[in-house]
């Protein structure tokens, strides 16, 4: 494991991160531990229960936070090693400055790329003795828990392209196409998606606007079944290929554009991703998906439940 080494401690650094320059994040090519040098510690409001809280910046960080704009991938569980002992990082959220502020999660005011502010990795902690401006710390990540939400996180984008192929029959327009040149289902109603240990949860919207775009719904209820089926099959043939997974990134910082890339027999498909992977599909074993359809405010929902390992 190889670290971007600071290259001074003093108030330039302080100064740099907090006007403009995004943490440096380790954690796309699977790093799960790194030494930080600690460039700001922010007393936070209380939490609902009234345990005290600060927030961690340092200038490199190996821990996944959440990310409000589209929380799909939960915040990494981790621990500061400091000279003091161990401070569990009770969460771990994207944060951004102009530096006159700190501001967490969706209180960020502005878009990501905005000039003049920063994005930053926020460890937060209920106990921050013992961490100063200029330490050194050692933050350590729970492999353990992060190779699980890798694998359901891949599980998840690979089984968005099984069934855009599954309900690609559907579609009576011409319409965008994901990178396997199939119409793009999971991009055009996707509403929701939460990845957790070995497995995900995505919500689909099939609102007028998607069947006016040539989305066809009828007796969708009555073919799920026959789609799940279908799904598996493909996910079943798309694993015993093993095509590799890599994160292709503009660059190092938290904001850079990083995509999650798999060279899957039919092409190589390149998905806009912040997440963490696994290196190549046979280690999710077994994927599978269960299909249901719901209602919600009078729009049908499809929810697609995918689990890896065989579980
Ligand atoms: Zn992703």
């Amino acid at each position: 494991m190889t670290l971007p080494r600071p290259e001074h401690t003093d108030d330039d650094a302080l100064t740099d991160s907090l006007s403009g320059s995004d943490t440096i994040v380790s954690y796309p090519r699977g790093d799960t531990a790194n030494t930080g040098v600690v460039l700001h510690v922010a007393e936070l409001a209380p939490d609902a229960a009234g345990t005290p809280r600060w927030a961690v910046l340092l200038d490199t960080s190996s821990c996944h936070p959440v990310d409000a704009g589209w929380p799909d991938q939960g915040a990494d569980r981790a621990v500061l090693h400091v000279a003091g002992g161990e401070r569990p990082v009770v969460d771990c959220v994207v944060a951004a400055t102009d530096g006159t502020e700190l501001h967490l999660g969706s209180d960020i005011p502005v878009r990501k790329g905005t000039p003049g502010w920063a994005f930053l990795v926020a460890h937060i902690v209920d106990d921050a003795s013992g961490i100063a401006e200029g330490d050194r710390v050692e933050l350590v990540v729970d492999a353990d828990y992060r190779r699980a939400v890798s694998l359901g996180h891949s599980g998840c984008h690979l089984a968005a392209l099984a069934l855009n192929r599954a309900l690609a029959g559907r579609w009576s327009k011409e319409t965008r196409t994901d990178g396997l040149g199939q119409p793009d289902f999971d991009a055009s109603a996707i509403d929701s998606s939460r990845i957790g240990e070995f497995g995900s949860v995505d919500t689909y919207r099939l609102n007028k606007s998607l069947r006016r775009k040539g989305f066809d719904t009828e007796g969708l209820a009555g073919e799920l079944p026959a789609l799940e089926a279908a799904i598996n099959a493909t996910l079943a043939e798309w694993v015993a290929g093993d095509a590799p997974i890599r994160i292709d990134a503009d660059g190092p910082r938290l904001t850079d554009r990083r995509s999650w890339v798999c060279e899957l027999p039919e092409g190589t498909v390149s998905i806009p991703c912040g997440g963490t992977h696994a290196h190549s599909l046979a280690e999710l074993g077994e994927t599978r998906v269960a299909l249901s359809l719901d209602e919600a405010d009078g729009t049908p929902v499809l929810t697609m439940t995918t689990a890896v390992g065989g579980r």
